[in-house]
């Protein structure tokens, strides 16, 4: 079943490159989507397959409900675009200005939709279900993942798999993670409230400038002298404004900024330990502040069994020519909520080569994805999916057997 699954992946190819470019063309932005679901419905209708829309907001998903009984798989592709501009030169360059497919969930869609087709095409010989799960506004939190959840994409579910094209990995590169594999990605902004006043007359003004430089250094010191080394922090500070004269003092000062952990008890620490900063700089100065701290989406958490199980199949496909094991990065992604209901693995699929110009980072405006990765993310998720109902009808007759 699956040799004929992968010729049919093959020969599917050219009309899942069209799709993605199709896609590319015409992005739309977080909460914005409005043509991609439809599209997306429109194309599973016409498989002939149950789908549902507006799941969660925005969200399509669709169920194929194989012949046999059996377990149920839920596979996850996000269909958002990104606030840049396209600066590419290629035919399916993006028409709408300041907006671009810059993350490749262009083709995350893409490869779903034709994974779908193709195994729908098998149902006759498939022991389960698989949920092909749709998800918009992955990009800005809250994301859309979890109104998803909450309107039940996840009922039945068994177990996940999700993958994102990866630009920092070559094409024919499968990278797989157990336990901690993306951070908590939040944002912070700090106003520092001072008094005004003249560059040469200080005593007599609050310096909002000197209290916000002192806490750019200071907070730096949260991750080196409060979290145990053992664990991993990152406290960034990515934006300073204050001032516009050379002879005024500031009477404000605004610092942003990102705070990325792997551990829900290391981030509230951090948001106290900051607080606490503030507070004092701002206290022992004599000024004012407000700290507005947001929290972004929770870690993604590879599970153990599901990952190997993942990383056993990528072995498998034959496209795939390295199977390695990954660092954590410490990026967000909301597919961490899927994780946390149902056990599962987010894994990369390499889509970097330099003939393809595929190598520049992931929301760069030069962004692109060797498209041959998604013929490599649509075998690899086959290849998973698969296995893992065979596995598990297998287990079940054997239960079967052992009652009888
Ligand atoms: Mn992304």
């Amino acid at each position: 079943m699956k040799s004929a699954l992968y010729n049919r992946l093959d020969e599917l190819y050219p009309d899942m490159v069209d799709l993605r470019r199709d896609l590319h063309r015409n992005p739309e932005l977080s909460f914005e989507e409005v043509r991609t679901p439809q599209l997306i419905a429109d194309f599973y209708d016409e498989l002939g397959m149950k789908v549902r829309t507006e799941v969660g907001g925005r969200g399509v998903v669709a169920v194929l409900e194989g012949a046999l009984p059996g377990k149920t798989v839920a596979l996850r592709a996000d269909f958002d675009a990104l606030p840049i501009n396209d600066k590419k030169d290629v035919s399916y360059k993006s028409t709408v200005p300041g907006v671009m497919h810059a993350c490749g969930h262009d083709g995350h869609t893409s490869t779903l939709l034709f994974l779908a087709k193709a195994l729908h095409e098998q149902k006759e010989k498939i022991s389960g279900k698989v949920v092909f799960i749709h998800q918009f506004a992955e990009e800005i939190t809250p994301g859309g993942a979890k109104p998803m959840i909450e309107d039940g994409c996840l009922d039945g579910v068994d177990v996940l798999f999700g993958t994102h094209l990866w630009s920092g990995f070559p094409t024919g590169t499968i990278a797989y993670k157990t336990g901690r594999f993306m951070a908590a990605a939040d944002s912070f902004e700090i106003v520092i409230k001072g008094k005004g006043g003249h560059g040469g007359i200080p005593h007599e003004a609050i310096d909002s400038i000197v209290i916000a430089s002192g806490l750019v250094t200071n907070l730096q010191q949260i991750v080196s002298r409060f979290v145990n080394p053992s664990r991993t922090a990152v406290v960034s500070i990515g934006s300073f404004h204050a001032g516009s004269a050379f002879n005024v003092l500031s009477e404000t000062a605004t610092l942003k900024g990102t705070v990325r952990t792997f551990d829900m008890e290391v981030r509230e620490k951090i948001i106290t330990l900051m607080e606490q900063m503030i507070k004092g700089a701002c206290v022992s100065a004599g000024a004012d502040y407000s700290f507005n701290y947001q929290r972004g989406y929770p870690p993604v958490v590879n599970h153990e069994k599901e990952t190997m199980m993942l990383k056993d199949a990528a072995k498998k496909v034959e496209c795939v020519k390295d199977v390695v094991e990954t660092e954590a990065l410490m990026v967000g992604e909301d597919v961490a909520y899927y994780l946390q209901k149902v056990p599962g693995t987010f894994f990369l699929t390499g889509s970097g080569n330099e003939k393809r110009q595929s190598t520049y980072p992931h929301h760069h405006q030069m962004f692109d994805i060797d498209e041959e990765a998604m013929l490599i993310a649509a075998k690899t998720l086959g290849e998973a999916t698969l296995s893992y109902l065979e596995q598990s009808s297998q287990s079940l007759s054997e239960a079967e057997e052992v009652n009888r």
